[in-house]
């Protein structure tokens, strides 16, 4: 008798085999809502720019792991990462349009930032570098 069993990342899109820089400011772009977040990083690895990063650690400090956020810069608007966090975990990140956005967090989302360039020092992916390399 053969067992079949469930794929969980079946729904999950695949990731670009080649990835191209950002060109342009994108029509929507990624909102997490940090009050659903578990913080459980399941959505980072699959974002093709790697620009979903946990909020700076003293943002909360009554949560053991503190959500993520997005860097909307370096948003492409691909919606990966929405339907990660739908399939497997908790429904946390919705795409919105760029200008709703920059009212709500007084900021200006420009289309050439990307990837690693423009990151400030003392992120955390800094810290994470730093780790790392401790160990
Ligand atoms: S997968 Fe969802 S719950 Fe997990 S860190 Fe990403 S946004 Fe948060
Ligand atoms: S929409 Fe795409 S580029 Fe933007 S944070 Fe999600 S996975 Fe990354």
């Amino acid at each position: 008798m053969t067992t079949k069993t469930y794929d969980h990342y079946g729904k999950v899109p695949p990731l670009p085999r080649v990835i191209g820089d950002k060109k342009k400011r994108p029509q929507i772009v990624a909102v997490v809502n940090e009050d659903n977040c578990t913080g459980c990083e399941a959505c980072v690895p699959f974002c093709p720019v790697d620009c979903i990063e946990h909020v700076p650690a003293d943002k909360y400090t009554d949560v053991a792991i503190p959500p993520v956020q997005i860097r909307f810069n370096e948003c492409i608007g691909c919606q990966i990462c929405v339907r990660v966090c739908e399939k497997l975990t908790w429904d946390a990140i919705a795409m919105h349009d760029p200008d709703d956005v920059e009212k709500q967090f007084g900021i200006k989302i420009v289309g050439t930032a990307y990837g690693w360039d423009n990151i400030p020092e003392d992120t955390w992916i800094d810290r994470k570098v730093e780790q790392h390399a401790r160990k």
